[in-house]
């Protein structure tokens, strides 16, 4: 196939830690070969930069939390038929959402010393909050898995499928034995939808909910049993106000086991 006839694919970012396009990269062999199908008209981190070029696909990593993201993201958008968030950061505003809970100014004025350097909004939300999204991938970082699926789905004219299962289903398939149930660690599994194959249970770690909310989570019970392993209502609220804590299911929980704190 020409280049000229080839499917084009940027993937763009805007505020991250680069980490969910490494997934990209860390897909080795199966990226070359991806890269013999599609031309990638623009992806800084392995070299191609022509960020105005319209695609057919754009991978989009990062949260909005600049006013400079803001007006790319409207761009990117006009660019592309279809656009792909991956990760937490685009998807629910990532960890750096925290700021919305926060006085984003005064602690800039704390840590630097000349804040008006700083030119970044008061928040961090997520790329759907601004411009259309055909697909969101959570995950902190996303897998290579999930991303060429999508590609090879969107490419394919055919809808992706869309993972929102718990973790606990990934549990039970792989047969991977509870660590909650058995080592009363504080897992998010039962309401994390899967992606991860279930990855940290599987290593006898609970699940922190780096892939968000899955369907249906019934946060106030996990809560409840939670609190029950002898967790302070505070500590409950962390473990949802975390990586994706401005998903709109885990923000609620949160913020009622934190006023739960206050009495
Ligand atoms: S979702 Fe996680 S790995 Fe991906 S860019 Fe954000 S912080 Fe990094
Ligand atoms: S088990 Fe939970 S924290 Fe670990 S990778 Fe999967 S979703 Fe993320």
């Amino acid at each position: 196939m020409s280049p000229a006839q080839k499917p084009k694919v940027a993937v763009h970012k805007f505020s991250s830690c680069d980490g969910c396009q490494l997934a990209f990269l860390n897909l080795g062999e199966a990226l070359l070969q991806v890269a013999e199908l599609v031309d990638f008209t623009h992806f800084a981190e392995a070299g191609p930069v022509q960020p105005d070029a319209r695609v057919d696909v754009a991978f989009v990593e990062g949260s909005i939390a600049t006013p400079d993201d803001m007006e790319r993201i409207v761009r990117v958008r006009e660019q592309s038929r279809f656009l792909v968030t991956i990760g937490a950061c685009a998807t629910s505003g990532g960890v750096q959402a925290l700021r919305n809970l926060a006085h984003a100014r005064e602690w800039i004025a704390d840590v630097y010393a000349t804040p008006d350097y700083i030119d970044s909004l008061d928040t961090s939300t997520a790329i759907a909050k601004h411009v259309k999204v055909d697909l969101e991938l959570w995950g902190c970082p996303v897998n290579g898995r999930q991303v060429l699926g999508a590609l090879r789905a969107l490419l394919s004219g055919v809808v992706p499928a869309e993972d929102s299962d718990k973790v606990c289903m990934e549990c039970k398939r792989k047969q991977t034995v509870c660590v909650m149930v058995t080592r009363g660690m504080a897992c998010m599994g039962p309401v994390t939808r899967t992606g991860c194959g279930a990855l940290c249970p599987s290593f006898g770690r609970d699940c922190y909910a780096c892939y968000g909310p899955a369907e249906n989570p019934n946060t106030e019970a996990l809560g409840r049993r939670f609190e029950g392993l002898g967790l302070l209502p505070e500590a409950v609220a962390g473990r949802f106000l975390f990586i994706n804590n401005a998903a709109p299911e885990f923000l609620e929980a949160g913020l009622k086991f934190s006023e739960k704190q206050r009495g």
